[in-house]
């Protein structure tokens, strides 16, 4: 069964390979288009022999058009702290044109559209757990700004062309996910720490490690997209796991899972780090009777393979 031809911006990054796996189980025919600043072309190479999917690499934040499309899903921009403090600019452009252009395809091609955005719109939030209808407690000039003012501002150009042009548009606000596919270097937290665990070097906590963040398994976080693109909701929608941990439980559970006998040692909190973190889901759950399935303890031992091999291929790599 073909559902038509679904186009994934970002289609090389952790979130937007696991995206273009899921379409091509569910009938889509796939292109993905990236270029490859902080996605990977080895997320795709088990696609290279599929019929159904083709790959692009190319840059959205200049206008493009990859033929007739029935859905975009939006992916594209650096994600993690570290990849997006090293390119700002690169990060604003493509929330603004690269979301332009995305958006002008949908509305060229009456496609339906999907935009992962992302609790970083709620800032260091004073609502906790968030809810949709928060509006965030955003610092507009902090180190931060590039990632989260990006992202608000492509929320605000989604719901234009939905306004304005009606575009089916649809936003995903996505809390911190994990899996196979994340980058060692990624920066973020359970990548950092399931290499440093494998390694035996010490697990970095920044500050004391009281802050909060609640981990999503990549493959709930997919179905919950996959749902909320055949929804008709247009206005954002919270997808992501409410189990909150601190930072340093979530330490323990990775040393937990992992068999390491790495210490922890605390470094420097970054500037403007949220205190907390936790989504409200019950729009998810009574809008796409979505509900995460996977806990942290097992969402982790699903990586493990996954970063063991990563592990060992960079110990390679350097000898
Ligand atoms: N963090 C940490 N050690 C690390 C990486 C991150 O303690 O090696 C903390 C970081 O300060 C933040 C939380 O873990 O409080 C989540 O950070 P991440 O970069 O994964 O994502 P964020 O939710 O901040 O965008």
């Amino acid at each position: 069964m073909n559902h038509g031809r679904a186009l994934v911006t970002g289609g090389a990054g952790f979130l937007g390979s696991h995206l273009c796996d899921a379409l091509l189980a569910e009938g889509y025919s796939v292109i993905a288009v990236d270029n490859l600043l902080t996605g990977r072309a080895a997320n795709l190479e088990h696609l290279k022999t599929e019929p159904q999917f083709e790959f692009r690499q190319l840059d959205i934040c200049d206008p493009f058009d990859c033929g007739k499309v029935d859905y975009v899903f939006h992916f594209a921009s650096p994600a993690s702290p570290v990849d997006y403090s090293i390119h700002g600019i690169a990060t604003l452009k493509v929330g603004s044109l690269g979301t332009f252009h995305a958006l002008e395809l949908a509305r060229q091609y009456s496609a339906k559209y999907l935009i992962s955005s992302t609790s970083e719109c709620y800032g260091d939030p004073l609502e906790h757990p968030q809810r949709e209808t928060y509006w965030g407690h955003v610092n507009p000039i902090g180190p931060r700004s590039v990632y989260d003012e990006s992202k608000r501002f492509s929320e605000a150009v989604t719901m234009a062309y939905f306004r304005y042009h009606k575009v089916d548009t649809r936003i995903v606000r996505i809390f911190n996910t994990y899996g196979p596919r994340m980058q060692l270097n990624d920066g973020r937290v359970i990548p950092n720490f399931m290499k440093q665990a494998l390694r035996g070097e010490d697990l970095t906590v920044y500050g004391d490690g009281s802050q909060t963040r609640s981990f999503c398994y990549v493959s709930d976080e997919i179905e919950g997209f996959l749902r909320l693109a055949k929804s008709s909701e247009h206005e954002p929608v919270n997808i992501g796991n409410p189990n909150e941990f601190t930072i340093l439980e979530c330490a323990r559970r990775v040393l937990a899972v992992t068999g390491s006998s790495s210490k922890i040692r605390h470094q420097a909190l970054p500037e403007d780090d949220p205190r907390q973190r936790r989504p409200d889901i019950s729009k998810a759950r009574k809008l796409l009777g979505w509900e995460p399935k996977i806990d942290l303890e097992n969402g982790l031992r699903m990586s493990l393979d996954y970063f063991r091999k990563a592990v060992a291929e960079e110990r390679v790599a350097r000898a």
